[in-house]
């Protein structure tokens, strides 16, 4: 991926190289205009937590990549707004969990997800799913109910970062223990998350990929004490509070 001209001292040169990579997506045909609206509200809540990694988030980034590691099938969820901010990363966190990526849009075009597939084997991804379509989530409209029914259909834990409200709701509904990435800890994706993660997903996947090799050797009663140890309305509080008294929070 080609670098925008910000110098690295730039003291906003994350959020601008992130920025820069949402709109090259838009030119490659791989992120949809209403991804740039969803980058910008993105960077909103970004800016508020202080564009870092909260305690409660680094917490709830190790339960998802203990979650990932003791599912039988896990899958993660790749938009056209994931595509384009962290796609070698997310292949690196597939490895490490052994989960499948499935490409899942909400605006699904067959141009789109071939080219969103393509890019993650680019990016040195070996299969990609979400193109056979061939299964349904219960309570959405035809398009966007879409999903492959030995993917996400299958799996008993889903990575949905930046997923649309209404499509984390019915995911959840199906029983799914459900990781979800947004910035925002009162979407309604981030509301009806098993783990909210409230984080950058830039930072966010790295982060999950690091915690999942340090815990690869755990046993599973090691990693169900991870999981169970967490309760996603604490983790949803601490990013919230966060926000409104940024002095007062202890993050922890
Ligand atoms: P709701 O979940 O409340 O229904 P929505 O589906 O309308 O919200 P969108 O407008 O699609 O939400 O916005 C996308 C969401 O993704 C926002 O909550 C935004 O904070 C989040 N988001 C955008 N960019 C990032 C990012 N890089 N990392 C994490 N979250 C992000």
């Amino acid at each position: 991926m080609t670098g925008p001209d910000i110098p690295e001292s730039h003291p906003r040169y994350e959020s601008l190289l992130t920025r820069h990579r949402i709109e090259e997506g838009v030119d490659l045909g791989i992120t949809s205009r209403q991804g740039l609206i969803a980058q910008g509200r993105g960077e909103a809540f970004d800016y508020l937590l202080g564009e870092e990694t909260l305690p409660s988030a680094d917490e709830a980034e190790r339960v998802a990549a203990a979650s990932l590691l003791r599912a039988d099938h896990a899958v993660l969820s790749v938009n056209g707004n994931v595509a384009a901010l962290a796609p070698g990363e997310l292949v690196e966190l597939a490895e490490a969990t052994g989960a499948d990526l499935e490409v899942n849009l909400f605006n699904r075009t067959e141009a789109r997800m071939e080219r969103i597939a393509d890019h993650l084997r680019e990016h040195g991804a070996e299969a990609v799913k979400g193109l056979d379509a061939d299964g349904r989530i219960p309570g959405l409209d035809h398009e966007r109910a879409k999903v492959d029914a030995d993917g996400i259909g299958d799996a008993d834990v889903v990575l949905v970062p930046l997923e649309d409200g209404d499509r984390a709701e019915a995911l959840a509904e199906m029983g799914k223990t459900e990781l979800v990435v947004d910035l925002n800890p009162l979407s309604r994706s981030a509301q009806s998350a098993t783990v909210p993660i409230i984080d950058n997903l830039i930072r966010a996947v790295p982060n999950m990929t690091a915690h999942a090799r340090e815990l690869a050797d755990a046993d599973d009663e090691e990693l169900d004490a991870i999981i169970e140890r967490f309760d996603a309305e604490t983790a949803l509080a601490a990013a919230e509070r966060a926000i409104r008294e940024p002095d007062d929070a202890d993050d922890s």
